[in-house]
């Protein structure tokens, strides 16, 4: 038998873009907007990515989120191969889901109850579902430069891979779905009285991390208080990350329905929405919003997901803002002394490096980054090791696994990428 014959990542690229659209599975990964190929990956250890032809880099992307504890955690990887063992699916209950909704009812402040599903956007699709029977409205209020998934009636003017690749709506999406959807800047308060939801990142973070303005989410949770709206957060980036509680947790203000996903997985698809018990009470069979799901739960996400909460205890959040601030310092520091037109936008276990004079405050200031600066600089960056989100709209995920030699090496990158531009 002679050696596997090992493609390199241009190679699979070329077979994958016969097979798959675009040669991926999801788009940012095609790293269209800076102009690059992707990277195939062979495996990840701890903050590292090494690719198909043995090439290591510092990863901040991290699987864009899940990965809070590094890449193959022991504790996480033991957790999911016993369950692996036990059998990877019943359709039927086990105690680990039990278990699961219990962490996330003690850390979430709004989640009285939970259900579980297997991505972000079922989560969004099934909140909204229930937000619109439990009000008898249609109508729902996003964001613009937000993103939920890829959920119809949410993707005009949506962030992550639809602002990357410059889509304003996608086809496909009846008029009808568009129709229902308010689309408004992100700090404004909705004038309509008549919503069944307002629907927000509490810190959007896929048009670039953008903050809210001090007050705004309280002045959503009072219009929605005043006009009978429900007020759902998603926090799928933000959820078991800027705090055990989330954005709510930080900020103070209790949303009437959360949207959970990345982190509630550890690296396996799950996701969840939870919420105040009389409108969970609605979901079937307690109730009479339909909806369900075949690996709803799954033991193995399950799984993964309890082993990640379980290392998230008061120190590794200690230690997650530390090194975030590490991160988020030494690029200000870096910026400054290469007189780079870029700024820092933080928050706990988030960072965007935006390519503009000021943190923007909404979509429209994202958008007027400098482009093509930052895709020099994320090439630069790449060429020197670090793989970085390859795309303006989107924000790095410091890990558990990130050290303080992990900071540095990139900070070094960053120093001569931005030197050179
Ligand atoms: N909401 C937010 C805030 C997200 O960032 C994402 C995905 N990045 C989603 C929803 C959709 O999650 P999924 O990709 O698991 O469908």
């Amino acid at each position: 038998m002679g050696s596997p014959v090992r493609l390199t990542s241009a190679e699979l690229y070329e077979r994958a873009l016969e097979l798959l659209p675009g040669g991926v599975n999801s788009p940012v990964r095609a790293m269209r907007a800076i102009g690059r190929d992707p990277i195939f990956v062979a495996r990840g250890e701890g903050a590292e990515l090494i690719d198909v032809e043995g090439n290591g880099y510092v990863d901040w992307v991290m699987s864009w989120g899940p990965l809070i504890a590094g890449h193959a955690h022991p504790d996480v990887v033991a957790a999911v191969t016993a369950a692996a063992a036990a059998g990877t699916s019943f359709g039927a209950p086990t105690e680990a889901e039990v278990q699961l909704a219990a962490e996330v009812v003690e850390r979430v402040p709004s989640a009285e109850m939970v259900r579980m599903v297997s991505s972000g956007t079922e989560a969004t699709m099934s909140a909204l579902r229930l937000a619109r029977a439990a009000t008898g409205r249609d109508r729902i209020a996003k964001f613009a430069g937000a993103y939920h998934g890829h959920v119809d009636g949410l993707l005009a003017d949506a962030g992550s891979g639809l602002a990357t690749q410059g889509i304003p709506a996608s086809p496909g999406v009846t008029a009808a779905q568009a129709a229902d959807t308010a689309v408004l800047r992100w700090g404004t308060v909705p004038e309509e009285r008549e919503l069944a939801a307002i629907v927000c990142e509490p810190y959007p973070a896929n048009m670039g991390l953008v903050p809210p303005p001090d007050g705004f989410l309280e002045a959503l949770r009072a219009h929605a208080d005043e006009t009978g709206a429900l007020l759902v957060f998603d926090e799928v980036i933000s959820g078991f990350r800027v705090a055990p509680g989330g954005a709510q947790e930080r900020e103070g203000v209790t949303p009437d329905l959360s949207i959970l996903g990345k982190v509630i997985g550890g690296g396996l698809p799950a996701a969840a929405y939870a919420g105040r018990r009389d409108l969970m009470e609605r979901v079937a069979p307690a109730g009479d919003v339909y909806q369900a799901g075949t690996l709803s739960g799954n033991p193995l996400a399950t799984a993964a997901g309890l082993a990640t909460l379980g290392l998230l205890d008061a120190g590794a959040y200690e230690r997650l803002e530390a090194l975030t601030a590490l991160l988020a310092d030494g690029l200000e520091r870096v910026v400054a002394d290469t007189g780079a037109s870029a700024c820092v936008s933080r928050v706990p276990g988030l960072v965007t490096l935006f390519f503009a004079p000021a943190p923007p405050t909404d979509y429209e200031a994202a958008r007027a980054c400098d482009l093509e600066a930052h895709a020099a600089f994320c090439r630069a960056m790449l060429d020197a090791g670090i793989y970085l989100p390859p795309s303006q709209f989107e924000a790095w995920f410091p890990s558990l696994a990130h050290t303080e030699a992990h900071v540095e090496r990139t900070l070094a990158a960053a120093r001569e990428a931005l030197a050179a531009l």
